[in-house]
């Protein structure tokens, strides 16, 4: 059984379960509250969430249970399963210790779906090619720690841990809100406002890498002028017709 420190959940913890994973064939990407900490966001810490690609959910899920995370006791009341839970619920959880703090597993399909998977040669290059994804370590383009501002940059000592790049992650909140729009379209505009008022206004997001339909919804976001209905039905019909090209495109 893998023995992780579960009385914890720094860095050193999350980088464990990126290493776990890996041991098991499992790529992952983290996500989710840790996510936006690693980017200098301050927020309560939920859980700890790695997207993975969809065909290794199976060994994903085979790995932690070998662990000594603890099972859900009971997915149907548990916050981070049940029904009216504040975000889609991930495809699996386990508990850490004793706590309420859970480490989640999301498929590809349902997070990160717009972009390519994570490179199979990721953890032999010193830094990834693809510019979606960086490490947590690297401290070129994350935000040192800072009192009350998150965690920042990870320590290089460790396995690495992969994370998306702030226009992915921001981009993907605009797609899940569109996607989810009913359920929990005001969920993923509340990540957006982090966004917003944390890792933009430090410099950290490049906006000029959003397909220009997000760009303009991301400026007319910050402006705050327009009604958020109006700016959604516009993303919207973006996502909408792109779907619509990439299919007319395939025949
Ligand atoms: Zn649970």
């Amino acid at each position: 059984m893998a023995q992780l420190k579960v009385d914890t959940h720094d860095q050193d913890f999350v980088k464990s379960i990126s290493q776990l994973l890996s041991d098991a064939g499992v790529p992952s990407v983290l996500w989710g509250d840790y996510l936006l900490t690693v980017y200098g966001v301050p927020s309560v810490i939920g859980g700890i969430d790695f997207i993975i690609p969809d065909e290794k959910l199976p060994a994903a899920v085979a790995a932690l249970k070998r662990s000594n995370l603890r099972r859900c006791p009971d997915p149907r009341l548990c916050a981070v399963s049940r029904e009216d839970t504040p975000q889609p619920a991930p495809s699996f959880h386990m508990h850490i210790g004793t706590s309420e703090l859970d480490v989640s597993i999301r498929a590809r399909s349902k997070t990160l779906w717009f972009i390519p998977p994570v490179p199979e040669n990721l953890y032999s290059d010193t830094r990834p090619q693809d510019s979606r994804y960086i490490f947590a370590s690297d401290d070129s383009i994350l935000p040192p720690p800072r009192h009350g501002r998150g965690r920042g940059a990870f320590s290089k000592e460790g396995f690495p841990v992969v994370v998306p790049t702030a226009h992915t992650m921001l981009e993907a909140y605009m797609r899940l809100s569109i996607a989810h729009r009913d359920e929990y379209g005001g969920f993923y505009i509340s990540m957006m406002a982090y966004v917003a008022q944390y890792i933009d206004a430090d410099g950290l997001l490049n906006d000029t890498k959003l397909p220009e339909s997000c760009r303009e919804f991301w400026h007319d976001f910050k402006l705050g002028q327009r009604r958020t209905r109006e700016m959604m039905d516009e993303l919207q019909n973006y996502f909408d017709n792109e779907s619509t090209g990439e299919r007319r495109g395939g025949r």
